[in-house]
């Protein structure tokens, strides 16, 4: 394929903006174009649950760049403007006001979307979501009156939320269907520490629960659960998940199965079509082919320059092991790796004090690590799992033996 001259990048998040940025780096010089569906310039979302939710950090201090960074590297920023249309054969993209941009490669990331609540009442007035800066900002808004707020789903935005809205002097209630937040990843064990954690701070966690409805007089004033149970609020949060943006791409006829199909190099079944961030499915090298897509801010930071590379010929595989963080009150943890909340889980640590290393393992393998306030071995952990090492699980537990494959050995 002849060198690209124009390059447009769909999806103004993280994964666009770097995208954008290493293109520039990598000399290419032609014609670049993000179109953002927000009015807003590419922002992070970590913070948005958890220190700009607070107001501790300024909305500004989420920017993926300065102020006057697009101009400076002559990257056009087609704010508030959504592709609509996508042609891979014509080489054209359409927006929602009528114009028709031509590319020589494209790039998708156009990120995932808040599922909304599937009950009646679920899009009332006071059912919020959080995904964008406003989101974050309605949500503060509400934290900070006072009042129930009702969260759905313990998953990792339900609990970064509930922590926020607990500190900011609400009070919170938080429904979950499994018996404990964070089941489908962390498994109950892992998960059970979640649940007291949120207890300690005055959570009230109601576990195998289910929402029927949420209800009132033109807006949402209370839940009702299976068993009858209402709970009156002043808001309500969904958080249960998102599902990858994939309508741009399913208009093209590319190919969709929980998100945008990619190759390991990040390229979609039509040529100089790539996609990266929350929305691609990609093939991972480490993972024997096996597909992996995640919702992780390392990744959307990490695809988009390897995809950007790639529309430049590089021809690299995406192969960092799956990575993510999360905060909530005085608990920071990191988790590398993929592991089935089903798989063996081996405790190094403190468990009662939160102090600890949790390492799922299969057929002796280490799949997944996460470190809870325990700082400096991330990077041991993800060796430990790339080594596929046969380790013994006592000597995984003992703080005393090293994290390294050799003196793990079984
Ligand atoms: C509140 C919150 C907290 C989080 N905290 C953490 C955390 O602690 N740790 C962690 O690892 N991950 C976290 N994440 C996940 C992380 O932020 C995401 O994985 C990351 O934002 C994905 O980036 P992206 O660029 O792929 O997509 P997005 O950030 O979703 O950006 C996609 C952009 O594309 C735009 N767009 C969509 N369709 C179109 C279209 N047709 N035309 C034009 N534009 C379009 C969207 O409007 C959006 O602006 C958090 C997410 C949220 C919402």
């Amino acid at each position: 394929m002849a060198a690209p001259q124009r390059i447009v990048i769909v999806g103004g998040g993280l994964a666009g903006a770097k995208a954008a940025e290493t293109l520039r780096d990598e000399g290419f010089d032609g014609d670049l174009t993000i179109v953002g569906a927000e009015r807003e310039r590419p922002y992070e979302r970590p913070p948005l649950s958890k220190e700009v939710l607070r107001g501790e950090k300024d909305r500004e201090t989420a920017r993926v760049h300065e102020e006057g960074f697009y101009a400076e590297a002559d990257i056009a920023l087609r704010l508030g403007e959504a592709a609509t249309g996508l042609d891979p054969a014509a080489g054209t993209v359409t927006l929602d006001d009528g114009d028709t941009l031509p590319w020589d490669r494209l790039l998708i990331a156009t990120g995932a979307e808040p599922r909304a609540l599937p009950v009646p009442g679920g899009d009332l007035p006071g059912v919020l979501a959080l995904r964008t800066l406003g989101d974050s900002d309605r949500l503060r808004d509400v934290a900070r009156a006072g009042g129930r707020l009702v969260v759905i789903g313990a998953g990792w935005i339900g609990c970064e939320a509930a922590a926020s809205a607990r500190e900011l002097g609400a009070e919170v209630t938080m429904v979950e269907m499994a018996d404990v937040p964070l089941a489908g990843v962390l498994g109950a064990t892992i998960g059970g520490l979640y649940a007291d954690l949120h207890r300690e701070h005055g959570v009230e966690l109601l576990t195998g629960a289910r929402l029927e409805a949420v209800e009132g007089d033109g807006r949402a004033e209370r839940v009702r659960l299976a068993g009858g149970r209402t709970i009156d609020c002043a808001a309500v949060l969904a958080g249960v998940g998102v599902a990858p943006r994939t309508a741009l791409a399913e208009s093209a006829g590319l190919a969709i199965d929980n998100g945008i199909l990619v190759d390991a190099t990040l390229e979609t079944g039509a040529p100089g079509v790539f996609a990266a961030g929350d929305v691609a499915n990609a093939l991972h090298p480490f993972y024997d082919g096996r597909r992996v897509r995640v919702e992780h801010w390392a990744n959307a930071l990490n695809q988009g320059p390897c995809a950007a590379r790639n529309m430049l010929g590089a021809g690299e595989p995406y192969d960092r092991l799956p990575y993510f963080f999360s905060d909530q009150y005085d608990a920071g943890m990191e988790y590398s790796g993929l592991a089935s909340a089903r798989d063996e889980v081996v405790i190094r640590g403190d468990a009662a004090g939160r102090e600890l290393i949790a390492f799922w393992v299969a057929e002796g393998r280490v799949l997944a690590g996460m470190n809870l306030n325990v700082w400096d071995v991330n990077d041991q952990v993800q060796a430990l799992i790339r080594s596929r090492a046969v380790v013994d699980p006592a000597k995984l537990a003992d703080p005393d033996v090293a994290l390294d494959p050799g003196a793990l050995a079984a």
